[in-house]
Parts: structure tokens; sequence; C-alpha cells
């Protein structure tokens, strides 16, 4: 009985190191000594009888296997445990330990690269922090009078954005990438609004580029996000108002979520991208979610991305157990900050589902 068992053993023992050094036998025959010139996959000089070009490594089932057209007092194929046996006289056991003591020492540089790994991923979470840290500390709550209150006024959002949590910042530079490098292209005022995670912590800073006359800056791409802390936005949006009990309206850009709270008088998130709609982890005391999608052009291969994102962000919430609501603007083309600048509410107030 204890026989069998450790004769169980010993074979579970050959079947883990075949599989752990399935796909590495370069590695391992390179480590224990086998001159890399053997292992070429080419038809070269054999390693074991030394006849001058009858030896192929192809390694057809990455178990280190290989042929050999002379053979002469060897096997005329095998795998990397017989190259092993073959090459230094070992019995299969030996070659068994010296296979286990090299992935070993592989699976160490694994956990090595791993760390490393970790580390650059600890530095990159540092420096989106410091960047964050920075553009906060040099921006103000915005006033009637700053770039940000003229650029929400000039929009039809004066009233509306004044309990917004946007912030103004006086002289924000604009880089572009062109090429490898990036360019600083000037400096202008700039809206401000936090990204945050469900805890409410900075995740990343949503920023436009204006004019000191609130108009957007002339620059190639006026909206930006920053690198998220983490490397991740899921679950993140710009909480443009505080959550009531009641129902809670989620809409993509922060101009269509401030157009759906004015038109709704509910409190609204901007979700950023129509991806991202549907992935905002919502607080739990709330029960009813309002979509407000955007209702595309159609493009040419007619499908409406803006719309499809709602319709499929509607499900994701009724999936989790809220009550939803679907809103999609009539004319398509428009979004809801089209529809409360055009005061068209009325008869685009039609709820699709
Ligand atoms: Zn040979």
């Amino acid at each position: 009985m204890g026989n069998d068992s450790s004769i169980e053993m010993y074979k579970e023992r050959i079947k883990n190191t075949i599989s752990l050094a399935n796909g590495h036998w370069l590695f391992i025959l390179d480590r224990l000594g086998i001159d890399k010139k053997y292992l070429s996959g080419s038809n070269t000089a054999c390693p074991v009888c030394k006849g001058t070009d009858r030896f192929q490594f192809h390694d057809r089932n990455e178990n280190g296997d290989w042929f050999c057209r002379k053979a002469g007092g060897h096997s005329q194929s095998g795998n990397g445990f017989n190259l092993l046996m073959e090459s230094y006289g070992w019995s299969f056991h030996e070659a068994l330990v010296e296979v286990e003591k090299t992935i070993q020492c592989n699976s160490y540089r694994t956990e090595l690269k791993r760390s490393i790994s970790h580390s650059t991923q600890l530095k990159e979470k540092q420096d989106a922090a410091e960047k964050i840290q920075k553009i906060l500390k040099s921006s103000f709550p915005f006033e009637k009078n700053d770039p940000v209150g003229r650029y929400l006024k000039a929009r039809g959002y004066e009233g509306v954005a004044d309990k917004c949590d946007f912030l103004f910042h006086p002289s924000l530079a604009y880089w572009e990438k062109q090429g490898s490098q990036f360019v600083k292209l000037g400096t202008y005022p700039a809206m401000i609004a936090k990204v945050v995670n469900t805890q409410g912590e900075i995740i990343s800073l949503h920023r436009l580029w204006l004019t000191p006359e609130g108009k957007k800056a002339p620059v190639p791409c006026q909206k930006k996000s920053m690198p998220p802390i983490g490397g991740s936005m899921k679950g993140c949006s710009i909480q443009l108002f505080k959550p009531d009990s009641g129902p809670l309206v989620l809409a993509t850009g922060i101009e269509t979520s401030l157009g759906a709270a004015a038109l709704t008088q509910r409190p609204a998130w901007a979700t950023m991208s129509d991806a991202m709609l549907g992935s905002v982890i919502l607080p739990s005391h709330t029960t009813e979610v309002w979509v407000f999608g955007d209702s595309d052009f159609p493009c040419t291969n007619s499908n409406n991305p803006g719309k499809d994102a709602a319709i499929k962000a509607a499900q994701t919430y009724r999936d989790q157990g809220k009550k939803v609501r679907l809103f999609l603007p009539q004319t398509p083309g428009l979004d809801f900050d089209d529809v409360w600048q055009t005061g068209q509410y009325s008869q685009q107030n039609k709820i699709a589902a």
C-alpha cells in the first residue's frame, strides 16, 4: 500500500515537472549546459552521437522534442529529458532533479519580474497622484466672472451649475504629443472637474481649456482627462451634484449631464464616455437611475453608438435591480445639451423605454 502510494506520488511529481517545463525547454537546456548551437531548430551536429548534421531540435510539442537521423548508439528521437540523459549519461531521476531545480530558478525569475512591474505600477500611481495634486493646488472654486463662470453662462448653465464643484485654473499648460514627444502649445485658463470613485476619492481630473472670455481655447483637443491614479477609471464619474433619495441622472459629457440636470431638476453625474455610461458604481441608497443617451447621426454602417451605449447601460442597471428610465433625444445628432440650449424640451421629452 505504502509502496503504491509513493509510486503514485512520484508519477504525480513527474507529471507536474513535465507540465511546468512545457514551453521552457530552450531555457532549461541552455541552463543545464546544452550548447545553444544544437538548439537552433535547423539541422546541426548531434550533441549525443557527434554526427555532423543529423540532429534537429524542433520542440514540436514544446517538451524539448528532437530527433537524430544518425542515432549512432542512441535513440532516434526524444524529449528534453532524453536529451539530458543521453548527453550526460544521467538516469531519468537525475534529469528530473536537474530540471526541477532549473524550473524553480525560472519561477524565481518570474517572481522577480512581477515584483519589478509592481514597483513600476506604484511609481506610476505616485506620479499620477502628484500631477493631480499639483493642478488642484493652483485651482480655485469657480466664480461667475472668471472664464469658467463665463463659459457655463454662455452655455445656458448659469444657476444650474452654481452648486457644481468645478474649479478654475488660471493658466494650465497645454501639451500635445507630436511624434514621440510632448510639445507645450501654450497656457490657458481651464475648467477642472474631479473624477471620483465610489468612496469620493479623486482618481483623475477632467480638464477643459478655455479663453479668458470663456470660449473653448484654440487647441487641438480642448477636453482631456488625466491619467488615472491606479490606471483605471472604471466605476468612476464626475459627480456634478450630490445625489438625494430620488432618481440619479447619468449622462456622458459634462455639458450633456448639466443639460439633463437642468431639464429634470435632478442631480446628475457625468460618465465621460459611452463605454463608462453603464459602469458607474452607484450609491447603495440610489434605487432609481435615469440614463440620458445621445442620439448620434446614424453612421454609415447604420449603427448609433451613443444610443446603443445608453440602451446597454440601462439594461446593466436594471440587472443590478435598479429602477431605470431611459431618455433619448428624438432628433438625430442631438444630445441633451443641445436639447436644453435650443429649448426643445417639451417636444423632446419622450421616454423611449
Ligand atoms: Zn545523434
